[in-house]
């Protein structure tokens, strides 16, 4: 799968393209209240072909609902083409230090514990930033006169509840085809910039330079599944979803659904109304404020600790 180094070009121009938006847009922005300062600090970019075998095996890992990027091409109403000229591009998005660093002061009240108001809001006003970098890189590709997708604004996205807890595009699987990151123990990619991320994709013609990833490993950036050690997101999580045996869904969701009971009113309208479709229904006015305990104040939170764990043995 060689490819020349003009289309490499187009990576560097997409890659300063979003850089420069993660820096200037406005919409990046906490409100003043909490500072005024960007959620993300900068984006990773990573791409897989569409033909990787990768992303049929994921029907089997994630759930056969879970659509390969030329399905999810034709649900978006485009023309049938071969799987091998599809790419998809993921793009990391690692919040910036001050909420990573504050959210280590968790809110805690006789019945639970919360995350901290910041990560919270910016929890919420990053999904306003994720669907901005959606588009924008969609025009990006438009620009160019080449179509690009994106698998979140599809009818086709759902969280599938049946048979099931899965959604039909995972941005994590995404981000492990495209080489950004491996999978661990509290379920989270860890990437070169830690854990503590958001993560959105688009699926385009254009025909831009894959990113090979380092291993198929799942979850070789994870210090517990490669050395046996560390556990700290264990004893992170309030709810006991996280064992050595993985990660519990049910519980953590029912965690998150009480700590969104308590945060939403406290936050009140500063907050932004988001939509879901779960078994592809739609459900409107809904406010997304995260817990993530476990991605604070553990080796992985802003790095890959495999890394740094290798390099102490130099
Ligand atoms: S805290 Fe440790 S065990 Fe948990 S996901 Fe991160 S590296 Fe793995
Ligand atoms: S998101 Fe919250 S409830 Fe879920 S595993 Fe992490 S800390 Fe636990």
């Amino acid at each position: 799968m060689e490819q020349s180094n003009s289309l490499g070009l187009m990576n560097d121009e997409l890659l300063r393209f979003l850089e420069e938006e993660f820096k200037i847009s406005k919409i990046n922005r906490l409100p003043e209240k909490y500072g005024g300062g960007n959620i993300f600090s900068h984006p990773l970019v990573g791409v897989a072909q569409g033909n990787d075998p990768i992303f049929h095996k994921f029907k089997k890992i994630i759930g056969q609902k879970h659509l390969t990027p030329l399905e999810m091409w034709i649900a978006s109403g485009q023309d049938q083409l071969s799987a091998s000229d599809l790419y998809v591009v993921s793009v990391v998005f690692p919040f910036v230090d001050k909420i990573r660093k504050e959210n280590n002061n968790p809110i805690v009240l006789s019945k639970i514990t919360l995350p901290a108001e910041i990560y919270s809001v910016a929890r919420n006003y990053g999904n306003e930033f994720k669907r901005y970098i959606i588009k924008q890189t969609i025009n990006f590709f438009k620009e160019k006169s080449y179509i690009a997708i994106s698998g979140m604004f599809s009818d086709s996205y759902s969280i599938v509840l049946k048979g099931g807890y899965y959604s039909t595009w995972s941005e994590r699987y995404i981000a492990f085809a495209a080489g950004l990151g491996t999978f661990s123990l509290h379920e989270g990619l860890i990437t070169e910039v830690g854990c503590n991320i958001r993560l959105a994709s688009v699926v385009t013609n254009a025909p831009i330079k894959i990113s090979r990833r380092k291993s198929d490993e799942p979850y070789a950036n994870c210090l517990y599944y490669a050395k046996g050690i560390c556990k700290e997101c264990i004893n992170k999580c309030p709810a006991n979803a996280i064992t050595v045996k993985g990660h519990n869904k049910v519980k953590c969701n029912k965690y998150r659904m009480k700590v969104a009971r308590k945060m939403v009113p406290r936050l009140g309208s500063i907050l932004k109304p988001d939509s879901r479709r779960i078994n592809w229904k739609l459900k409107e006015d809904i406010f997304l404020v995260g817990c993530e305990f476990c991605q604070f104040g553990v080796p992985c939170t802003e790095k890959n600790p495999m890394l740094s764990h290798d390099m102490d043995y130099f």
